[in-house]
């Protein structure tokens, strides 16, 4: 992996769920809101962020193998249920 051919016009960020390189703008941005997390789709919320793609198959995979604590190193479970229900609106 040279890596040096990336426009660096176009900002990547990695998907939690599928570990895939994506425009940031076509992910969202998942922030910790009190044990939760919660969608930040303009991005504009403080804190750490975390990208996932809008998809609840991403989701899943990001929940499943524990992602979200461990991107936002915090101990435990996070409250995924918000974040679930905006995906799934999203993706209808
Ligand atoms: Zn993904």
């Amino acid at each position: 992996m040279s890596g040096r051919t990336h426009a660096r016009a176009c900002p990547e960020r990695t998907c939690l769920g599928c570990r895939e390189r994506a425009a940031k703008r076509d992910l969202l941005r998942i922030v910790v809101i009190e044990g939760e997390c919660a969608p930040d789709p303009r991005g504009t919320l403080p804190g750490r962020g975390a990208y996932v793609h809008p998809a609840s198959v991403c989701l899943d995979l990001a929940v499943r193998r524990r992602a979200f604590p461990r991107a936002f190193r915090v101990q435990g479970p996070l409250e995924t249920a918000d974040l679930r229900r905006f995906v799934e609106q999203r993706t209808l």
